[in-house]
């Protein structure tokens, strides 16, 4: 076996069970296989499918049965959504779209032959291949704190198990205690996420626990939405929370879960709950595919293939694109022009100029909705933003209830754009 481009997980005797794997899929139809089914796998998948109309043989590799979002988790946490709510399964993906989908892990991805290997140990070939597989994190990003430890300081920054505990933590700190967060460094799966989280924790201490306190320590001068996160903890939440950026230490910060404590540019902090949402990179299998550059997959904006790479195109918070904010709506958005890329290839069908938009809303308490969006369109050297929009402080609050709306409504739509 040539180790040249190729990369397996694991030892030498699962390579070897590799080998003498049978090779699925084979139906005489162009195959697309498609390594995870989140906010840009499922919205590829499904599109491919559904407009080729049965020309095209789709399968979705995923290991879990049920996709909690990330997006909403955070109303989750502040008790405006019950887990189920944001729990969505492949059933229709398989039954309404003939979408073969394989939960399990892709292990190894082989360029020359063009095929993926699973866990379970089988093959898959594949004509064009799409990565989403979202992110991982940087090994020692914030010192002290690793994945082994993630059950005593939680990222909650992968929806579901993570999401459950941490709010689980917020609720039984003692009295009058301590939650902290470690933010991330630039570029990171979503740019107003942890500052959503903050409100939406805040939102929940404020009924069950309203002497605690809220410490955010932050590497970054500036984040998203930044003017009217402030504004909306004054208002809503005026002496709970403290934000700590660079200048006071914010990008020196080491923690240590047995102690849970937090230790910031060497003035340490005992704390109740902590919440570590340490640097980010593409999903390892796109370092497997040795297709990244630094910790991102560059691609090319008008049909997101690798740059690498022809047969393979990636989506989502993996990518390095340029100017989309790693989101759920950027995904879905880079999902559709990648089906229509596929698709051109595959079956020879029109494909149209890549255009893209995102919205990212955030919820800063009851019925006070943000937002931020853009749109984009594809240059040579990047996706590039055209025009966008950010909600103003100061704004009414029918205003901001509207904008909680129409975050309701986008819910419902992307989940079914990905899902069915
Ligand atoms: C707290 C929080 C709030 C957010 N709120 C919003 C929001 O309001 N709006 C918004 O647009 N975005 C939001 N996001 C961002 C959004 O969740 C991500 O940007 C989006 O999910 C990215 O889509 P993706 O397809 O790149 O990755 P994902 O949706 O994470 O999907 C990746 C999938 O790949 C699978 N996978 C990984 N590796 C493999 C492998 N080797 N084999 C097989 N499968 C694999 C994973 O199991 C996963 O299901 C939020 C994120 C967080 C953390």
């Amino acid at each position: 076996m040539t180790l040249n481009r190729r990369a397996f997980i694991g030892t030498g005797a699962a390579a070897a069970a590799l080998l003498s794997a049978p090779m699925l899929g084979a139906q005489g139809k162009p195959r697309v296989v498609v390594v995870g089914g989140g906010a840009g796998g499922a919205t590829a998948a499904r599109y491919i499918a559904k407009d080729s109309d049965g020309a095209i043989d789709v399968t979705l590799v995923e290991p879990t049965r049920a996709y909690y979002t990330c997006f909403f988790s955070n109303l989750y946490i502040g008790g405006f959504r019950d887990l189920s709510s944001i729990g969505h399964s492949y059933g229709t993906l398989a039954t309404d779209y003939g979408i073969n989908v394989v939960h399990d892990w892709a292990v190894g991805i082989d360029r020359d032959a063009k095929t993926v290997s699973l866990a379970g140990g089988a093959v898959l070939p594949y004509d064009r291949l799409i990565l989403s597989p979202g992110i991982d994190f940087v090994d020692d990003a914030v010192p002290g704190w690793s994945v082994a430890q993630q059950n005593k300081m939680p990222h909650a920054y992968k929806a579901g198990s993570q999401t459950e505990l941490l709010k689980a933590q917020i609720e039984a700190m003692p009295e009058g205690g301590l939650f902290a967060m470690v933010a991330p460094p630039n570029p990171f799966r979503c740019p107003p996420g942890p500052y959503e989280r903050v409100s939406m924790v805040a939102h929940l201490l404020k009924q069950i626990n309203p002497t605690a306190k809220i410490l955010v320590v932050d590497p970054k001068e500036k984040f998203s939405k930044m003017a009217l996160f402030q504004e909306g903890w004054q208002k809503h939440y005026g002496g709970m929370i403290d934000w700590i950026g660079p200048d006071f230490g914010g990008a020196n910060v080491s923690v240590n879960p047995d102690q849970m404590t937090v230790d910031i540019d060497g003035a340490v902090e005992k704390v109740d709950v902590c919440n570590v949402i340490p640097a980010q990179k593409a999903g390892r299998i796109c370092d497997m595919a040795q297709i990244t550059e630094g910790n991102w997959a560059p691609i090319v904006p008008a049909t997101m293939q690798s740059r690498m790479d022809e047969n393979i195109h990636v989506l989502g918070d993996a990518t390095n694109q340029g100017d989309m904010p790693k989101s759920g709506y950027s995904a879905n958005s880079q999902a559709k022009v990648a089906a229509m890329a596929v698709r051109g290839a595959l079956t020879g069908s029109k494909v149209f100029p890549a255009k893209f938009s995102n919205t990212c809303w955030s919820l800063i308490d009851t019925d006070d909705g943000v937002k931020v969006g853009a749109s984009y369109e594809a240059t040579d050297e990047k996706i590039a933003k055209v025009d966008g929009f950010i909600s103003d402080t100061g704004e009414d609050a029918a205003l901001r209830k509207a904008t909680y709306e129409e975050s309701i409504g986008w819910y419902a739509g992307i989940t079914e754009d990905m899902f069915g």
